[in-house]
């Protein structure tokens, strides 16, 4: 009789990530001891973090390079849709804003093949930043504006006052419905 003795099921087990609590559950995928606070319910049983992760779907799965390929692609494309919804006006807005906005989240879902919420977030900030830059290039295009002005509160004020806040508000909302 040589080798190691088997380990009876009955021996306390102490999760992989903290060593003095002791806990009955193992992943069932790489089989790590795990506690009640690691374990993670996924739909084919409890798993450790790490193997609940590579669960996820891959179209959710994110990496930075995601998220600069979606700036990317939003930021012009926000920019040149906060340009003409500014001569559209808020009228108009109504019945375009969620169009224009579906159609950005649509091209960064093109580019990218990826969705999730961190994803709608970045093209919220662009839809918005695109719009005030948008604003602003009319303004700051004419010669003499100081730079500087962009520091002025009221100036920012006005941007906003400038951009078409309605198409922004539905855009955003359009872009959360696409992407998430
Ligand atoms: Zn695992
Ligand atoms: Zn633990």
């Amino acid at each position: 009789m040589g080798g190691t003795p088997p380990v009876a099921e009955s021996d306390a087990l102490y999760c992989a990530n903290h060593p003095a609590v002791e806990t009955l559950l193992r992943c069932n995928k790489c089989g790590k001891p795990i506690c009640q606070r690691c374990g993670i319910r996924t739909p084919v049983g409890i798993r450790c973090r790490e193997c609940a992760q590579l669960r996820r779907p891959p179209m959710y799965a994110l990496g930075p390079q995601h998220y600069l390929l979606t700036a990317l692609v939003a930021l012009p494309a926000s920019f040149l849709a906060g340009l003409v919804m500014q001569q559209v006006g808020p009228f108009f807005a109504f019945f375009l804003g969620g169009a224009v906005g579906g159609l950005i989240a649509e091209v960064v879902y093109r580019a990218t093949h990826k969705r999730g919420q961190g994803l709608a977030w970045v093209v919220s900030g662009c839809i918005l930043l695109g719009a005030l830059a948008s604003a602003g290039a009319l303004v700051f295009f004419m010669p003499g504006a100081p730079l500087a002005a962009l520091l002025n509160p009221q100036v920012l004020l006005s941007l906003i006052m400038r951009s078409n806040v309605v198409y922004v508000v539905l855009a955003i909302a359009a872009a959360f419905a696409r992407l998430r």
